[in-house]
């Protein structure tokens, strides 16, 4: 199979929303009176970013997740992708799994793969996303990092941690019971980007960012953009992690016991969480609720903007505790 059927039999699909979609030197898009576009890239490295035995329907999907991901922060609704693909070498086995989760993906979204790029190459993906968001009279509606005001609240999406803990198990430094894992392992490999949720904080949340290096980490890029502080319950945090209360119900992790400070670690340093970070005022709060009743995505306050700058860390009894997080950095 040569670079051209490879893309006519596994990337070209008849265009939909595109003027013009795969074939040509460029696509054309249409962006709607009164839009602004939201772009958004993410590379996904083979050893950086995925284990070389991940099934490549899942990294079908986690590909295009993570992009999706920057345009839920953005309260962006996603158009269209491209893709550029570097590839070991023209293997259906592995391309046909990959583009069905792709597209499984893609289509749950609405959105269309418009274009890309096709080469021979150790493994490598990087995706482009195009997302619309209004901008009536030039004036964006898109929910930026910078927004944060002493006073408002610290919300995050979803759950916390479970993708570290996942990929723990996968460095052998941790074990845990089967069921858990593997609810674990579906956060890491194939994240839900929290799309509807980012599109009803429009006009709600002050602030958001979508949490990809873990918690602390990127709260402190939100921070420093909106030139605030915040304290954040560590404890409110731990929490959040799905392994810790597995099924909802509640009952601890049987078989491993882990201490409190190692969820507080997951939870706030672990990575790959894709879930929504976000800020709004005390008086939003009924409205809070109504955006994750209606995108069915539950959201957890978890601290409070402060004028002062920096990071208070605090726990259940309102006791400081020290900030030794890291989170990722790929040349720190
Ligand atoms: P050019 O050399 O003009 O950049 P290419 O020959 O690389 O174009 O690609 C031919 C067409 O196939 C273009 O429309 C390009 O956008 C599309 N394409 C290439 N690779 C992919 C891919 N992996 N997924 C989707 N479309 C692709
Ligand atoms: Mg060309």
């Amino acid at each position: 199979m040569g670079e051209f059927d490879l893309i006519e039999r596994y990337f070209r699909r008849p265009a939909r929303r595109a003027a013009l979609g795969v074939g040509d030197d460029c696509a054309l898009l249409q962006a709607a009176p009164g839009t602004q576009l939201a772009i958004s890239c993410d590379m996904l490295v083979q050893g950086r970013h995925f284990l070389s035995t991940v099934d490549p329907r899942k990294l079908g999907h986690k590909a295009l997740a993570v992009n999706l991901s920057d345009l839920a922060a953005c309260g962006a609704r996603p158009l269209a992708f491209t893709l550029a693909l570097a590839l070991p070498s023209a293997d259906d086995a592995w391309l046909a799994p990959f583009s069905q989760g792709l597209f499984e993906l893609a289509d749950a979204h609405d959105c269309e793969l418009i274009g890309g790029d096709t080469t021979q190459g150790p493994l490598n993906i990087c995706i482009t996303v195009f997302g619309e968001v209004p901008a009536p009279d030039g004036r964006s509606q898109a929910l930026l990092r910078s927004g944060a005001r002493p006073g408002d609240d610290l919300y995050v999406s979803g759950t916390l941690g479970d993708a570290r803990l996942a990929l723990e198990v996968f460095r052998g430094t941790v074990s845990l019971p089967a069921h858990i894992f593997e609810a674990a392992r579906r956060r890491m490999e194939q994240p839900t980007p929290r799309v509807a949720l980012g599109l009803a904080l429009r006009g709600v949340a002050t602030a958001a960012i979508d949490v990809s290096d873990g918690l602390l980490g990127d709260l402190g890029h939100l921070l420093r953009l909106s030139g605030v502080g915040a304290s954040v319950n560590a404890d409110a945090a731990a929490g959040l992690v799905a392994a810790r209360a597995p099924s909802g119900q509640g009952n601890r992790l049987p078989g491993a016991e882990f201490e409190l400070a190692q969820w507080r670690d997951w939870a706030l340093a672990g990575g790959d969480d894709y879930e929504l970070l976000f800020t709004a005022p005390p008086t939003a709060r009924a409205r809070i609720d109504h955006a994750a009743r209606s995108s069915q995505t539950p959201v957890t306050c978890i601290g409070r903007i402060e004028p002062q700058r920096g990071l208070r860390l605090l726990d259940n009894e309102n006791r400081e505790l020290p900030n030794t997080y890291t989170s990722f950095d790929h040349f720190a």
